[in-house]
């Protein structure tokens, strides 16, 4: 077998018994990419040099006897809006085009501190606002199922890479969907933690009581392994909460006897295709042969929480989107005798896409005077009902078990003239988001050859729960074992 087919664990295990150097691992992966990624387009910047520099400084380490941490010689894809120091950090927009960052995110150095080697920075929709990956201001991604079809938003680029083995790991951020969705249109392991469980600091932000940082992997022992080294207190973002974290890998026993599985009814409506339903009910079938039992629930909430999403998201953007402004951040764009007022219409306007523009201008009349109780305010107060729905959920039972995205990934081009139709791709992730909680997207099923998702969501901050199911149901199916063609269906 080759290293890229190996698990981010199996890898680690490899340098432990100085099977494989991180060069090697490192040289492999490069290779990979050089391979594939002209059919793929995952990454706006990959970062050959650095990656082997850190690999022969990791090698030297181990050759003195050091222990270079639980990630040691990994490469990692890291999504473009993440800050990484000295390195071109795009967000996938004109906007920031040519940032580099000054320092890096708080994750970034979590990685770094562990041992992991960045390899590259994974393309995305810009500002992460989207759901195919063809919002990036440069090149849409391709699905590595199917290249004529999109690999699902806004961290398409980092599922495309773990998907593609052009990295075993990846980070993206998850605001309303965007690491589970493009989890399940690629056939990855994606996890949103609970909120505030990851820092934010150097994460460029979208919305900022939704944004959440987490891990795209090949398997759910690799979700846990990389949600241990970015999980944990971090003073510089006022929402990290400061609480012993329990150790992920060792939440993995195997054993979910007696494990309460709701199953709400909503989640199974709401435009979600009839091979989705019968693959996630067949899922959880699965999941009380190994001794769960299911319990039909309601969240009478869940039909209202897109429209409380597309008012509370594109607010909040307007406020952080505000800095760029031509003066601090990224692009200028001006002419002789131009005011300020013109500079910043000339630069907002170039440097901002169609998508971002729209929201931008959502939002903006969602919080204007006169419209702020009627939109931003009710939509705030639908949130906590979305919320309470899913606490007396949890009075019933540990996890919930729906589908992740209502199809299989769609093609290139079939939804951008639709905006709408994108925005339904989410129907499933967002009520998660509003209620700050954990959820995790794992393979459950093929249609016509593209990879089904099957998302359990769990309580705050109970991820081991859902970690431990999920590790349980992939040990008792095949569907993580199925790869990518990387052809044109
Ligand atoms: N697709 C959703 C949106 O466009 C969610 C994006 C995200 O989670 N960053 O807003």
């Amino acid at each position: 077998m080759s290293l890229i087919e190996l698990s981010a664990y199996q890898l680690t295990q490899q340098i432990k018994n100085k099977k494989s150097s991180c060069r090697e691992i490192v040289d492999e992966f490069l290779e990979r990419i050089d391979d594939v990624e002209e059919r793929v387009k995952a990454f706006v910047t990959v970062l050959p040099e650095e990656a082997r520099r850190r690999a022969d400084l990791l090698d030297k380490r181990l050759q003195s006897g050091e222990d270079i941490g639980p990630l040691g010689g990994v490469p990692v894809a890291v999504k473009d809006l993440l800050c990484t120091r000295g390195l071109r950090t795009t967000c996938s927009s004109r906007m920031l085009e040519n940032f580099v960052a000054p320092y890096d995110a708080h994750v970034v150095e979590r990685l770094a501190a562990d041992g992991a080697i960045t390899i590259g920075k994974a393309n995305m929709d810009e500002f992460a606002m989207g759901s195919s990956t063809e919002n990036s201001a440069f090149f849409p991604t391709r699905n590595p199922w199917d290249l004529g079809r999109v690999p699902g938003g806004s961290s398409g680029g980092s599922t495309a890479a773990v998907a593609a083995l052009e990295a075993p790991l990846a980070l993206g951020s998850d605001t309303g969907g965007s690491i589970r969705q493009p989890a399940a249109y690629c056939g990855c392991v994606g996890m949103k933690p609970t909120y505030g469980l990851v820092s934010r600091y150097g994460l460029i932000a979208f919305a900022s009581s939704l944004d959440q940082i987490g891990p795209v992997t090949n398997d759910v022992r690799d979700a846990a392994l990389l949600l241990q080294t970015i999980a944990g207190h971090d003073r510089r973002d006022t929402t990290s909460i400061n609480r012993p974290l329990p150790d992920y890998l060792s939440a993995l026993t195997g054993d979910i006897k007696g494990l309460r599985v709701g199953v709400p009814r909503e989640f199974f409506a709401q435009g979600v295709e009839g091979y989705v339903s019968d693959a996630v009910r067949k899922a959880i079938d699965k999941l009380c042969e190994l001794g769960a039992e299911a319990v039909e629930v309601s969240m009478p909430t869940t039909e209202y929480a897109l429209a409380t999403y597309y008012i509370i998201a594109p607010s909040e953007a307007s406020s952080n989107l505000a800095r760029y402004d031509g003066v601090q951040y990224g692009l200028r764009r001006h002419e002789p005798g131009d005011d300020i007022i013109a500079m910043l219409s000339k630069t907002r306007a170039a440097g901002f896409g169609h998508e971002v523009q729209h929201r931008i201008l959502i939002g903006t009349h969602a919080l204007s005077s006169g419209f702020y109780d009627a939109y931003y305010s009710k939509a705030q107060k639908v949130r906590t009902l979305i919320r309470r729905d899913f606490e007396k959920a949890f009075e019933q039972c540990d996890v919930l078990a729906t589908p992740t995205a209502p199809t299989v990934a769609f093609e290139l081009g079939a939804k951008t003239d639709d905006p709408f139709a994108m925005k339904l791709a989410d129907v499933c992730t967002i009520p998660v988001n509003m209620a700050g909680l954990p959820a995790i997207s794992l393979p459950c099923g093929l249609h016509d050859g593209l990879p089904i998702g099957l998302q359990l969501i769990g309580n705050l901050l109970d991820e081991s729960t859902i970690l431990r199911a999920a590790h349980a149901y992939e040990q008792a199916t095949e569907w993580h074992k199925q790869r990518a063609e990387l052809t044109k269906k």
